[in-house]
């Protein structure tokens, strides 16, 4: 049998298709810096619109377009309102203390997500011992809840609590139209929701670079600025842009194809006798743990002598993600290539 690499790390390792890279090079570009990159505004137009939202601004990063969103957000001292699984506050080197100076109150939620109730309660008194409760940011796909995806009613319930306490809701929505193809809803509905979202396109959507943030224009404005003083500012970036706006034309449906690849690898990696528990596999994550001690990252290890890349998430924990160059084949070959796993 011959061992093929089958990438399952992340749904960030994705190349760009033949068709996506010919649309990079087509691109008409111009420098950003002065808005003048047509295929940049393009994007940022086509991805707010999509949403209901007035202006977008294109970045190099998830993580920097939420701790631009926080930055605008919160004044020194506030604090986010989040899960304790949040992306915001594991994953982006502290940025939250180091980029804005603000506090996070950590909530324990449901595989990542939380509910109105808690936030209602977790919210500060007004008094000068308390940080301002002025934030809350939910994840959706949860990245770390192994893929899970939020009700609308619960974020609907949410909003409320913010309304009625003067808080700004964000959306981590790095995977969001993960989420939507299961729950088939509008992303307009989203954008009435939150006052600002960030949404990957380096992710499912498999482009090389970039993410864009949503909001309105007053938002977006100060989004631009916050940008520009973190170096963020960047010329011809429309030939990547390019990538996103073929991107959200051609590949958000197909993340379906995604999901069910994730959910055949959930019901195999069910049967292995060293797994203790597989988390429910809703979208494109399976994050499963191991029997025994096993550590994940001697795990790993082992399942990459048979050719599977997987990612330690935890102690005992290890995660797949399937996306567009894990093919139908690459999934024949996991069967395979898992039988020997001993
Ligand atoms: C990947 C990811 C981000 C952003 O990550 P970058 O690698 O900085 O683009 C943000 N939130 C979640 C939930 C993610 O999975």
């Amino acid at each position: 049998m011959t061992i093929k690499t089958l990438e399952l790390r992340s749904d960030t390792f994705t190349k760009p298709t033949p068709a996506m890279l010919e649309a990079m090079f087509q691109a008409k570009v111009g420098d950003d810096v002065f808005e003048e990159d047509p295929t940049v505004k393009a994007l940022e137009q086509q991805a707010a619109q999509l949403f209901g939202y007035e202006a977008g601004l294109f970045c190099t990063s998830g993580t920097m377009t939420n701790q631009i969103a926080l930055n605008v957000h919160l004044r020194q001292g506030d604090e986010v309102i989040c899960d304790k699984l949040s992306h915001i506050y594991l994953y982006e080197g502290g940025g939250i203390a180091a980029n804005t100076g603000a506090s996070v109150n950590l909530l324990e939620g449901d595989r990542g997500r939380i509910s109105a109730s808690q936030i209602r309660e977790a919210i500060q008194p007004d008094n000068v011992h308390h940080p301002v409760s002025r934030l809350v940011s939910l994840e959706n796909t949860v990245n770390k809840g192994g893929g899970c995806y939020y009700q609308l009613a619960a974020i609907q319930q949410i909003k409320e609590v913010c309304v009625a306490h003067q808080m700004g809701l964000h959306l981590d929505g790095a995977r969001i139209f993960n989420a939507l193809v299961e729950t088939q809803e509008s992303p307009k509905l989203y954008g009435e929701l939150f006052d600002s979202i960030s949404v990957c396109l380096s992710k499912g959507l498999g482009t090389p670079v970039g993410s864009v943030l949503l909001g309105s224009h007053h938002f977006i404005a100060q989004a631009r600025r916050v940008r520009k003083r973190w170096g963020g500012g960047w010329r011809q970036a429309g030939y990547l842009a390019a990538a996103g706006i073929y991107a959200l034309n051609n590949h958000v449906e197909r993340l379906k194809d995604d999901h069910s690849k994730a959910r055949a690898i959930g019901n195999l990696m069910a049967q292995r006798p060293e797994v203790a528990e597989v988390l429910p596999v809703d979208t494109n994550i399976v994050i499963f743990s191991l029997k025994n001690d096993i550590l994940a990252k001697d795990y790993v290890q082992k399942l990459s002598t048979v050719g599977i890349m997987a990612a330690p998430f935890g102690k005992h924990q290890v995660r797949f993600v399937t996306h567009l160059d894990f093919t139908e084949n690459d999934l024949d070959a996991f069967e395979q290539q898992l039988k020997c796993v001993t």
